[in-house]
């Protein structure tokens, strides 16, 4: 697997070959280094923001709803010109319980009706209601991120799906170490400022981070709600995000 490092699309080859080693000055090394950077909060590290423009991202965690959020996929594909931008950040337990709505979002992207960003959100994505966040997501004591985070991307790629270098922690909870993790293995965390069920709106530059599971509803209906009113009048792909 293979990052252009200007464009930050990924892509599978066969062999290195007309590859070369990252520019440290590239697009790619420059947003790794600031997501890589101190602080580092338990809570929203990463890149929480671009410059312009807004970033929609759908986390698909492990869920036990039937179905997922159609009604947003459809909307924006109703609503902007194709294909649409947006971020999946998924998981290996929810794709293995809804293959029927994995297959609907690879063949809308397969079509051109969207473009999606294949986000890693872990294969496992543990968590343990009540439990201190100190412990709990990729903080529990079971978590082995390094293997939960290359299982996910190995599932994806035996659906035939590539991979993108974007990161989400479950429950958006990380510390030092685990950043770490991540971007040794060059992804690089995305956090968001504009978690919609949370009552934070989107202004310009925002990452937008809504549910595409079903577990969030709330989430999906203010979105919605927000595209009726015209204050989303265009999606950009995380990919154009600009470091600081
Ligand atoms: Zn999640």
């Amino acid at each position: 697997m293979v990052v252009n490092t200007e464009t930050l699309h990924t892509s599978i080859r066969r062999s290195y070959a007309n590859t070369s080693p990252c520019d440290f000055h590239s697009r790619y090394l420059r947003l790794l280094r600031q997501a890589d950077s101190p602080p580092y909060p338990l809570q929203n590290d990463g890149i929480t923001h671009g410059k312009e423009g807004l970033y929609l991202t759908t986390d698909l965690c492990p869920s036990s709803k039937k179905g997922f959020e159609k009604r947003l996929y459809e909307a924006i594909i109703r609503r902007f010109p194709h294909p649409v931008p947006v971020t999946l950040f998924i998981t290996k337990r929810w794709i293995d319980r809804h293959p029927t709505a994995f297959e609907t979002l690879r063949q809308w992207n397969k079509i051109g009706s969207l473009a999606v960003t294949w986000g890693n959100h872990t294969a496992a994505h543990h968590y343990h209601p009540g439990k201190a966040l100190a412990k709990n997501f990729v903080l529990s004591p079971e978590e082995k991120l390094s293997s939960d985070i290359l299982t996910l991307e190995k599932a994806l790629l035996e659906r035939g799906v590539t991979p993108s270098i974007f990161f989400r922690f479950p429950g958006l909870v990380s510390d030092e170490k685990a950043v770490h993790t991540v971007t040794r293995l060059g992804l690089i965390p995305i956090g968001t400022d504009a978690w919609l069920a949370k009552g934070q709106r989107p202004k310009e530059g925002s990452i937008i981070l809504v549910h595409g599971n079903k577990n969030e509803p709330k989430g999906i209906t203010i979105f919605l709600r927000l595209l009726k009113e015209g204050k989303i009048p265009r999606l950009r792909p995380i990919s154009g995000i600009s470091a600081k």
